[in-house]
């Protein structure tokens, strides 16, 4: 051997031991009154949960005392509680919230405060009970540094599966407008695109940059600010293109999409989720079964941008037009695809809606007639899946990642418990204990 690498590899080795002895193992056990373990089975009573080092290693019946555990294992106390998974948000941006002084923001916010913001959100989010998200659009360094300094815990907040720029067509929904020209031209991002090699262009320049998951723009969308309706925008080409791309790179495609056209389009050229989904039509539904495509309903956007434009004047007439239309239908449609089978995956579009109160689609979704159990399993089984991260996340099992939440009311016999979480462990770390 290379004397070099010899002694290269001898002080990798004392420092792997060294650093494994300066860290003992951190050790937690819970005691959980109930548990949800696996959303969609039943609930359990009186359980121990051992998380070592950010993994559970054991879910065991009764309340075994910590010290059996290991002597220096700290207990957590949540025999009076409703014990589940973190949840999950699949829609959400953390760069911003909509409101009057958007416009303004544009102008006076650098990335940096920006990025500051959204650490401000993320944080928001993780306290209430969401422990990973996956946020689909927004300025793609600044979104990318906040995924990994929360990942190296610089920063508290979810874990962040990020997608960056949209992928969309050039004057469709998900390119910059509503700006002077020359504005419009700097804030073009490069992952804009016209044709189908040049969204495949788009699509590895996207994963070369820090692309979790690529998100796409197959329709108009309510708030783009330009009147090009809520129809198919992007080509059927080009989307095939994208999805192709994407998925030889190992990187899940969600599109935006309102209407039918759309949202059919997509499904065929394989498409992993639908968000919005408002104008899903019969056709659309037997799409989903045969693909296996999730819808992610984000019944909280429709909800905010109806209110909006009912009672603020700060969207322009196109974007309130359409936000009174669209935003009417989404539940509709919603019901009609959860009724038929349709796979559902939780999420909001916060960001649209304010950071924090991600739970409350929760509530919408209730409303809407989808039992409590489903609510639940689709912002954990079915959002982990989602994310192909179902070996790591989504249910309460030896050798999964330690996001554990907690309510005082049991949210199977009333949903509304999801918006008072009082205890929040992600990876293992307590974040939040009432
Ligand atoms: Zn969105």
């Amino acid at each position: 051997m290379n004397p070099l690498l010899k002694t290269t590899l001898t002080f990798a080795l004392t420092l792997a031991v060294f650093t494994s002895n300066q860290l003992a193992a951190k050790t937690h056990v819970i005691h959980a009154g109930n548990v949800l373990a696996i959303p969609g089975k039943p609930l359990l009573s009186k359980q121990t949960i051992v998380v070592i080092d950010g993994k559970i290693t054991e879910l065991k019946s009764g309340f075994i005392p910590a010290i059996k555990i290991a002597k220096d294992a700290q207990l957590v106390d949540l025999s009076n509680s409703y014990v589940m998974p973190g949840l999950m948000d699949m829609h959400v941006h953390l760069q911003g919230e909509l409101g009057p002084k958007n416009d303004s923001k544009k102008l006076r916010m650098s990335d940096s405060d920006k990025l500051v913001e959204s650490a401000y959100f993320a944080k928001k989010t993780l306290l209430a009970g969401f422990t990973t998200v996956r946020d689909l659009g927004g300025t793609p360094e600044q979104i990318f540094a906040l995924r990994d300094g929360i990942a190296k815990g610089y920063l508290q907040g979810p874990r962040i599966f990020a997608a960056g720029s949209n992928v969309a067509v050039t004057g469709g929904h998900g390119d910059v407008d509503g700006m002077s020209p020359d504005l419009l031209e700097m804030h073009t991002a490069k992952t804009v695109c016209d044709g189908p090699y040049d969204c495949r262009r788009a699509t590895r320049h996207a994963i070369k940059f820090g692309a979790d998951v690529i998100k796409i723009t197959s329709t108009g969308g309510v708030l783009s600010d330009t009147d090009t309706g809520t129809g198919q925008q992007m080509a059927d080409d080009e989307l095939k293109e994208v999805i192709n791309a994407a998925h030889a790179l190992g990187r899940k495609v969600a599109s935006h999409a309102h209407a039918a056209s759309g949202i059919n389009a997509a499904l065929r050229a394989g498409v992993d989720s639908i968000e919005h989904g408002s104008y899903a039509d019969e056709e659309s539904i037997k799409l989903f079964k045969k693909t296996g495509a999730y819808l992610v309903p984000t019944l909280m956007a429709g909800d905010t941008v109806v209110t909006l434009a009912k009672t603020t004047n700060f969207m322009s007439p196109a974007i309130s037009a359409k936000a009174i239309r669209v935003g009417g239908d989404m539940i509709k449609n919603f019901k009609r695809a959860h009724k038929s089978g349709v796979k559902i995956a939780y999420g909001t579009d916060s960001g649209v809606s304010r950071h924090g109160n991600n739970a409350k689609e929760a509530v919408l979704m209730f409303n809407a007639g989808m039992k409590p159990q489903d609510i639940i399993k689709s912002a954990t089984v079915h959002a982990a899946d989602l994310i192909g991260q179902s070996k790591s996340l989504g249910t309460i099992e030896a050798g999964k990642i330690a996001d554990i939440i907690a309510t005082d009311n049991n949210p199977l016999d009333d949903i509304k418990a999801l918006l008072e979480v009082d205890f929040v462990m992600k990876s293992g770390e307590i974040v939040k204990q009432q």
